[in-house]
C-alpha cells in the first residue's frame, strides 16, 4: 500500500513538472525572479497609482506589482481582507491614495508594516472638498479641512505624481533607478502632451459646461481647463439612487445650456442617465474617472493614458 502510494506520488511530480515545463512562460519567469533573488513588492490600492507603477517598472521583471481592488469593483466601498493586510504587511512599496475613501488605511498600518508607504495625494497640492454643482448635497457631518482625493483626474497633477513615484522608487530599488527614471520621464511626457491637447481644446469651447448624471470626481480636471460641473452627487458619493427632483434638475441643467450631450462615469449600469438623456433629448456618453476599470480592460493592459485619451476623444467631439 505504501509503495503504491509512492508510486502516485513520484507520478504525480513528475506530471506536475511536464505541466509546468509545458507552460513556458510562466517557468521563464518564475525561473528570472528565482535568479534575481527577492524581488521589490509593490502593492496599490486603487488603479491610477496601480497604472503609474506599471509603467514605472516596466522592463523590471522581478517587481512583482498587485492592486488590492478587484478590477470591476466599486471603489468607494472596498474594505481590506485579512489577506489584503497581510499583502500590505509584506509589500516593500504599499501606495494609497489618501484621501476619505482610504480611512481604512489608517487604520490598518498600525498593524501592517509595509517597508515604506505613499498617499498619493500628499505629492500634489490638493483641493477642499466642494459642494459646487452638486444638485443632491448630503448631511454628511462635513470634516474641517477635508480635501477632495481625486488628485489623479488631472493630467498636470498625474505627471507631477509619476514623477514622484518615480524617484522614490529609484531610491528603493537602486540596481534599477535608471530604468525608473527613464519610464518615469516618458509617462509624464505622454501625460503633459495629453494635457496640452485638453488646454488647445477647451481654449476653443464657448459654453464649458458638464452635466453629469453621477457623481462628479472630476474637480481637479475640470479645474485645470476652466470646466463647469453640475452633478447628481459628489466626488466619492454611495448614492447612485437619482431621486426625481434631481433628475429634473438634471434636465433644466441641460436644457439652459443648451446641451446635448449627458454624462455618466463608467462601470455606471443604472438606468437614471437614460431616461433623463431621452427626456432631454440628448444623448448619453462615457466619462473615465480611472478609480477603477473592468475586469475586459484590465485584462486587455488597458491603461491611464489610454482611458484619459478616450475622454478626449469623447469631449472633443461633444463639447467643440
Ligand atoms: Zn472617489
Amino acid at each position: 500500500m505504501k509503495k503504491i502510494l509512492a508510486v502516485l506520488l513520484a507520478l504525480a511530480l513528475v506530471l506536475g513538472f511536464a505541466g509546468c515545463a509545458n507552460k513556458k512562460d510562466t517557468a521563464d519567469t518564475t525561473a528570472a525572479s528565482a535568479d534575481k533573488g527577492e524581488g521589490l513588492k509593490i502593492v496599490c490600492t486603487i488603479f491610477p497609482q496601480y497604472d503609474f507603477m506599471r509603467a514605472i517598472t516596466k522592463g523590471v521583471d522581478s517587481v512583482e506589482l498587485s492592486m488590492l481592488l478587484a478590477p470591476g469593483d466599486e471603489s468607494h466601498s472596498y474594505s481590506a481582507t485579512l489577506e489584503d493586510i497581510s499583502t500590505i504587511n509584506s509589500a516593500d512599496l504599499f501606495i494609497y491614495v489618501g484621501g476619505e475613501s482610504d480611512e481604512w488605511v489608517e487604520e490598518v498600518l498600525k498593524s501592517a508594516h509595509p517597508k515604506k508607504s505613499i498617499a498619493i495625494a500628499e505629492l500634489v497640492e490638493t483641493l477642499e472638498e466642494s459642494d459646487d454643482g452638486i444638485i443632491a448635497q448630503e448631511e454628511e457631518e462635513e470634516e474641517e479641512g477635508a480635501f477632495d482625493e481625486h488628485v489623479w483626474t488631472s493630467l498636470k497633477r498625474s505627471s507631477k505624481i509619476v514623477t514622484a513615484l518615480g524617484s522614490a522608487l529609484a531610491e528603493l530599488d537602486a540596481a534599477h533607478a535608471d530604468t525608473y527614471s527613464a519610464n518615469a520621464a516618458q509617462y509624464a511626457k505622454q501625460m503633459q502632451a495629453l494635457d496640452q491637447q485638453f488646454t488647445a481644446l477647451f481654449s476653443t469651447v464657448k459654453n464649458k459646461t458638464l452635466v453629469i448624471a453621477d457623481r462628479n470626481p472630476f474637480r481637479y480636471f475640470c479645474e485645470d481647463y476652466g470646466i463647469k460641473a453640475i452633478a447628481a452627487f459628489s466626488g466619492c458619493s454611495s448614492n447612485n439612487e437619482i431621486p426625481l427632483s434631481v433628475q429634473n434638475e438634471l434636465i433644466k441643467a441641460l436644457k439652459e445650456n443648451g446641451l446635448k450631450h449627458l454624462y455618466v462615469i463608467e462601470l455606471n449600469s443604472s438606468d437614471y442617465a437614460d431616461a433623463i438623456a431621452k427626456q432631454a433629448g440628448a444623448e448619453k456618453l462615457v466619462l473615465y474617472s480611472c478609480h477603477n476599470l473592468s475586469k475586459e480592460d484590465f485584462e486587455s493592459g488597458k491603461t491611464y493614458i489610454d482611458f484619459m485619451t478616450a475622454n478626449y476623444e469623447t469631449l472633443s467631439t461633444s463639447m467643440a
